[in-house]
């Protein structure tokens, strides 16, 4: 089978690392890739967002199967224009999609099917926003309604705050049109967990569950990132709790997006708040995380290409995957700067060198690239992300940033803590 995967992160080079290993795979490219996934697949330089480019070059290379990492070509309908091309593909259509394209419409459908998640109201005028958060005071959580690569959200612990992020999103043009319209929600308490299961349309096959760390500092300090590490299994994620999380979430979901006639098939990516009451959903992605797919594919033992293929020809319900016991924590490693502003283009050395005799670690890239000198080059704020396996979060903690330690990045940081939640756990 030909297979083609699309993006150019950690989450892809995780993706291509698996699906190169599947005795399904014949050919393995990805467009565009990056350096490290150059040593799995054969990278073209196709924009994740063209999806014309990407039509074509499935058509040129008989491509059987289409990975989609990012959420952008997913909510743009890469999917549906695939399957109108006769080309099977892993993930969500356009239509499904929007459970994470606009959160105005998540919030309706949580509502109107009855699953657990934060009292919510929708606005598109600003007055009508700020006598709401008057109203309902602080802490009071601020949303855009469309894709805001992560930055749209203010958790406001004031009042002032809260009618800043309107004032921001609707008249400052902060968001574009994504921030046109609003959701305004109550701010819930607990602790927060990912969970990530595979769907066909009907039926759901429970995947792994992990935590990220989104905040660039140790300590959870500093400005919100795209996510500075993960790990997994997560052990707030009890048999209970999953349990629930199944029966109160997932399920109604895919009996929500079949009513609504846009059934749901792909990964489908819970954030979840675990509060007193129990699971609660603060979003849904429609696709793996990054970096939380570092960990799951570390972690998984079976062949990842049937159980995507069987996503995508609605056959779940046969498929049964086996994971290893052990756990896996992914430290990403960004340019100084990021999330901010950082210089590009910095060399990278030992990174081959750094995993060589311990096969329980890898180091995924994000943005990298090689050029014809052959030396490594950071292109991107998220640049590499080591992960690795131990019997426990402390052992692969601690696995992991030994690889770290031997990578020579002074342009580089990471933080030094991740995994720190379950590692008290395990101390006590
Ligand atoms: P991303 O996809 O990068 O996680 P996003 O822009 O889709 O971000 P959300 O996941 O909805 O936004 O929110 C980002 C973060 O804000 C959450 O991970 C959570 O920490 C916090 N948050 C969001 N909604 C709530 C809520 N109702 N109560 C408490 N915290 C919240």
């Amino acid at each position: 089978m030909r297979i083609l995967v699309i993006g150019s992160g950690g989450r892809e080079h995780a993706l291509c690392w698996t699906l190169a290993a599947s005795p399904l795979c014949d050919a393995l490219f990805c467009a565009p890739g990056n350096a490290g996934i150059a040593q799995d697949a054969t990278c073209v330089p196709i924009q994740a967002m063209d999806i014309d480019g990407i039509l074509d070059f499935v058509a040129k290379e008989a491509v059987d199967f289409v990975v989609v990492g990012p959420e952008d070509p997913l909510v743009a309908g890469v999917v549906d224009r695939l399957s109108e091309a006769g080309v099977k593909a892993f993930g969500p259509s356009a239509a499904a999609a929007r459970l994470e394209g606009s959160k105005g419409y998540m919030k309706d459908v949580c509502r109107r099917y009855g699953i657990p998640t934060a009292e919510y109201r929708r606005f598109t005028d600003r007055d009508e926003a700020r006598a709401y958060v008057q109203e309902q005071g602080a802490p009071i959580v601020v949303k855009t309604d469309g894709l805001a690569a992560g930055k749209g959200v203010t958790v406001a612990q004031t009042v002032e705050e809260a009618l800043q992020a309107i004032d921001d999103a609707m008249t400052g043009g902060k968001f574009g049109a994504a921030g046109e319209e609003l959701v305004i929600e109550e701010f819930m308490e607990g602790e927060e967990l990912s969970y990530f299961a595979l769907c066909d349309g009907k039926t759901v096959l429970p995947f792994a569950s992990a935590q990220d760390h989104k905040a660039a500092y140790d300590g959870d300090e500093g400005p919100n990132t795209g996510g500075m590490g993960a790990y997994s299994p997560a052990p707030v994620c009890t048999p209970e709790i999953e349990e629930r999380i199944l029966k109160e979430i997932l399920e109604p979901t895919m009996k929500a997006m079949e009513a609504e006639g846009a059934p749901y098939k792909g990964v489908l990516f819970l954030g979840l708040m675990i509060t007193k009451d129990g699971p609660r959903l603060i979003e849904f992605n429609v696709r793996f995380g990054d970096p939380e797919c570092q960990v799951l594919m570390m972690r998984l033992m079976s062949d990842l290409a049937p159980a995507l293929i069987a996503s995508a020809d609605g056959v779940l319900s046969a498929f049964d995957l086996r994971w290893y016991d052990e756990a896996a924590v992914s430290v990403v490693m960004a340019s100084q700067g990021y999330p901010g502003s950082y210089e590009k283009g910095t060399v990278i050395k030992g990174v081959e060198q750094a995993t060589e005799g311990d096969e329980d670690v890898l180091v995924f890239h994000a943005g990298t690239a090689k050029g014809d000198d052959g030396v490594l080059r950071a292109t991107g704020g998220r640049v590499l992300n080591v992960t690795a396996r131990g019997q426990s979060v402390s052992e692969a903690r601690t696995r992991a940033y030994s690889v770290v330690d031997r990578i020579d990045w002074p342009n580089g940081f990471c933080r030094r803590d991740i995994g720190w939640r379950a590692v008290e756990r395990e101390r006590e």
